[in-house]
């Protein structure tokens, strides 16, 4: 690991300070990162991925790790809110159940008990040749994806190219299928971005995974009241049943009118792309329809019409095909 500066701000605008005087005039890309529960930022500065000449410590803002709101007006959660507050509060189970089964599906206990909502969506990606410290991959500025043609069993299917990585957090695509923003300041301000514009594929940005700037930290994610809440649901499919990424998952969120026909809907892939993947052409196909087996199977197969598979990650597309019908049973009341 390369030696880094540790620092202390007690205020946003003090670890913002501290951002951007490290940046000013450096030509490395990520001269200072904000740390939170620190367990993927130490990693990939083991890994020599990240490089920070300076640290900045999030955890010693006070703050930033509540979850207000209620079912009416929607949640505000703090950016250092950790994973287990969030899977255990009650508002969140209760009126939005989907984001507390995605915060649960991450890893192990003590792992949620230190991972932060701020640090699992900007979390890099998991895709060894990214990892590994002797490869120079097109994300670490070589000039290949290694994935492509090498071990791409946990890679995109969907929306990869030129660099197939999968978005590796939970939290991501649930909270894409519920409407979530996060609130983000930096030296230019504040500013609120709709999460469904926050991720970046990696032909806009082969280096980054998010739209965020070098001195911009996330202060809240705000999660709208919205008739889907209720009826959302996060299922996951991982190869290890103690403890592992997503091969595929599926946020589900819906509502059902009183003839019991689709009214809203929103359905997003976690797993199987560079960003959490929203398949509007399934969502668009389900509104006004009832829920049945046909109207799944169909709503399946338009989810991932779109599919690329590489050599050794085919069994995907039937993965998460049965993932979105059971997501959508569930979220709907159907028996699977
Ligand atoms: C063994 C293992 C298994 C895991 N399995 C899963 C899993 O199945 N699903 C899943 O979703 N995650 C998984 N994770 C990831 C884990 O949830 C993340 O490590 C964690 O959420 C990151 O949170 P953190 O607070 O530790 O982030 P940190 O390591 O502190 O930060 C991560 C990144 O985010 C940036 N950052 C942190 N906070 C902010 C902020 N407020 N604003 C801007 N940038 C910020 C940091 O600079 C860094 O680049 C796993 C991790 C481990 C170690």
């Amino acid at each position: 690991m390369k030696a880094f500066e540790w620092a202390n701000p007690t205020t946003i605008g003090e670890a913002v300070k501290f951002l951007k005087s490290a940046s000013a005039g450096s030509d490395v890309d990520e001269a200072a990162r904000p740390i939170a529960g620190g367990q993927d930022l130490l990693t990939t500065m083991k890994d020599y991925t990240t490089r920070p000449a300076r640290v900045v410590n999030l955890k010693s803002i006070r703050g930033l790790d509540r979850i207000q709101g209620n079912a009416k007006t929607g949640l505000t959660i703090g950016a250092l809110v950790n994973l287990t507050q969030l899977e255990e509060h009650p508002l969140v189970r209760a009126s939005f159940p989907g984001l507390a089964e995605a915060a649960h599906s991450v890893a192990t206990p003590q792992i949620r008990n230190l991972g932060t909502v701020g640090g699992n969506l900007c979390q890099r990606p998991r895709c060894w040749y990214f990892r590994l410290e002797e490869v120079n991959c097109l994300k670490k500025g070589g000039s290949e994806c290694y994935a492509a043609t090498g071990e791409n069993k946990y890679n995109a299917i969907l929306g990869g190219g030129p660099s197939y990585i999968v978005h590796p957090s939970d939290l991501a695509p649930m909270l894409v299928a519920l409407g979530a923003s996060v609130a983000v300041v930096g030296a230019d301000g504040r500013r609120v971005i709709p999460l469904d514009k926050f991720f970046t594929s990696p032909n806009e940005n082969i280096r980054r995974e998010n739209v965020l700037r070098n001195d911009e930290i996330i202060t809240q994610i705000q999660v709208p009241a919205s008739p889907v809440a209720a009826r959302s649901t996060y299922l996951k499919f991982k190869e290890r049943e103690s403890m592992d990424f997503a091969m595929a998952s599926v946020a589900a969120a819906v509502h059902l009118s009183g003839n019991k026909t689709v009214a809203q809907v929103r359905l997003v892939l976690g797993g199987v792309a560079p960003i959490p993947w929203r398949t509007l052409e399934a969502e668009q196909f389900l509104l006004g329809k009832t829920l049945s087996a046909d109207v799944l199977a169909e709503t399946a197969r338009l989810a991932l019409k779109g599919a690329r598979p590489l050599d050794k990650n085919a069994y995907k597309v039937p993965l998460a095909q049965t993932l979105v019908r059971r997501a959508l049973a569930k979220a709907g009341g159907m028996a699977a």
